[in-house]
């Protein structure tokens, strides 16, 4: 494996061999906590699109062969490398994506187990057998690969993410061209390193580097992808979904959120406050599962929004290799000032700045891009700070007077991924499991925090119904096939032959 500080050119992964763009052309990957070099990457096209999916297409027909197991021991293979490499891996996401170690090698953590629990599926992959309305006839469904499976994936967690498409499309039997997010292509390609390194055969997995306007609208498009996997903001995942219609393809879309943390007046404020910060502002709020809104009940706001503040004021910002860290910069320039723009917004609007508010400079952050963490207090909930993502590490005070209107106001948002409530009260936390309108729900704890084995994904406009993680993964990779067997030697109709039996 090539270690970060030497060699510094890469290149697509087509058909198994390292492969410059057609064009020649490049774009570099620069460090978000300093402005360090990181690496010079093909700024590939349309044409490097075609070729990737072709091998990938040619590769398909042997790769669906391989015995699920097999397929599986490749990924446990891979889970291990990932492994060995996690210290290496980490340190190059603390540089090349900005978060602080610890995270980065929860990042990394995230896709060894969901390689391990994808390499088990191998073993599983469970159908379903029933008995038939006829005698002599055998019935069951079995999961069936579809062939070439796009893989298009934003930066925020770029080990983590890839493995959540990559291992279970792969254990189902499909092949592979994926396209990283450019702001982090060194992790996207070291995880392809890695997967040749277990063992993949060539052309099952290819990346090809470049934009969302380029190579990602290509694979797009390309009329032999199949399935394409999405993570990344609503907008690109409505343009995903319109460009891939014509094709009738399997979209699966990741989007955003508007996560909220409720706290009622029984809660623990200290274990909320813990919540808060960790799911506000870990990975400096560029979470899709990021906590941008608070809902408080009145009886402890004040009390909340004093420990909240107090805490967030002690949070050091840095580079994310140092262990004194707690918040590292965001990924680049342009998401710098949106972040900026929402604070202008906030204001605007009448919410009241309690602290933050501002681009961090000085002990060398102005090199890289570093944001306060912010809180408003007095939110109202149709303001655009607390409706809109603003993914960064900027979080929204909204107090209310009872549990229905916490709800309520968790609810009013077009996002539905996380949510959490923080009660000692067990009937209302049931309640909330019942009435938050999210993919996922969290009692006594932060937004964030979810586990490779069960299903990942939201509601409304979060997605388009289907889930990444656990068992329901395979539903985005696999096509369903139902099998008769009948085993009588005679012509036996359904539904008109066995009415007298
Ligand atoms: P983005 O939408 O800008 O980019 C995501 C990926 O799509 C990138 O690889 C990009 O190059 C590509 N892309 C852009 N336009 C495209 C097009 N027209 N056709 C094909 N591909 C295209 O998102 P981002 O800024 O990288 O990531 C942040 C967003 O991702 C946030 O909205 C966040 O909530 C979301 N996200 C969601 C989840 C989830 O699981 N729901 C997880 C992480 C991030």
């Amino acid at each position: 494996m090539r270690l970060l500080g030497g060699a510094k050119t890469f290149k697509n992964y087509i058909g198994g061999e390292w492969v410059d763009a057609d064009s020649g052309e490049t774009f570099e990957s620069t460090s978000p906590a300093n402005g360090d070099m990181i690496g010079v990457f093909p700024k590939s096209g349309p044409a490097d699109v075609e070729r990737a999916v072709a091998v990938a297409k040619e590769a398909y027909e042997d790769w669906r062969l391989v015995p699920a197991p097999k397929r599986g021991e490749i990924l446990f293979r891979f889970a291990q490398l990932l492994t060995e490499h996690k210290d290496n891996l980490t340190d190059l996401m603390t540089r090349e994506m900005g978060k602080v170690r610890a995270e980065a090698g929860g990042d990394v953590q995230e896709a060894i187990d969901m390689s391990f629990y994808m390499a088990g599926e191998g073993r599983r992959m469970y159908g379903q057998t029933t008995p038939s309305e006829l005698r002599d006839k055998f019935n069951m469904s079995v999961r069936m690969p579809i062939g070439v499976v796009g893989v298009i994936t934003p930066w925020n967690f770029p080990i983590a993410i890839p493995s959540w498409k990559i291992a279970p499309a792969l254990v189902a039997g499909n092949t592979i061209v994926f396209k990283p997010a450019t702001d982090t292509p060194l992790l996207g390609e070291r995880f392809v390193e890695l997967l040749a390194e277990a063992g993949v055969p060539p052309g099952v997995v290819n990346i090809v580097h470049g934009g969302g306007g380029a190579v990602g609208d290509a694979l797009v498009r390309s009329p032999d992808v199949p399935v394409i996997t999405l993570t990344g903001s609503r907008e690109t995942g409505v343009a995903v979904l319109k460009n891939a219609a014509d094709g009738l393809k399997h979209v699966h879309l990741e989007l955003g959120g508007k996560n909220a943390i409720i706290v009622l007046d029984d809660a623990k404020l200290d274990l909320a406050v813990d919540g808060i910060i960790w799911s506000a502002f870990g990975t400096s709020g560029q979470r899709c599962t990021a906590a941008s809104r608070v809902i408080v009940q009145r009886g402890v706001y004040e009390q909340l929004k004093k420990r909240l503040v107090d805490a967030v004021e002690r949070l050091q910002l840095g580079v994310g290799w140092e262990d004194e860290t707690d918040i590292g910069p965001v990924i680049n320039e342009r998401a710098l000032e949106k972040i900026h723009s929402y604070t202008e917004i906030g204001t605007g609007e009448g919410a009241d700045l309690l602290t933050g508010g501002e681009v961090a400079g000085g002990d060398g952050l102005d090199k890289g891009f570093y944001y306060r963490p912010t809180v408003f207090g007095d939110v109202k909930p149709d303001m655009r700070i607390a409706q809109e993502e603003i993914f960064g590490p900027t979080t929204a005070l909204i107090p209310v007077e009872s549990f229905d209107e916490a709800i309520r106001v968790a609810n009013g948002v077009q996002y539905g991924l996380s949510s959490s409530i923080f009660t000692q009260d067990v009937n209302t936390a049931f309640r909330a499991i019942r009435d938050l309108d999210t993919g996922i729900t969290y009692i006594n704890a932060g937004t964030t925090g979810a586990e490779v084995h069960l299903p990942f994904g939201g509601t409304k406009d979060t997605g388009n119904g289907h889930r990444e993680a656990g068992q329901a993964a395979l539903d985005v990779f696999t096509e369903w096939k139902s099998v008769y067997v009948d085993y009588s030697g005679k012509l036996q109709r359904a539904q008109i032959d066995n009415l007298d039996e």
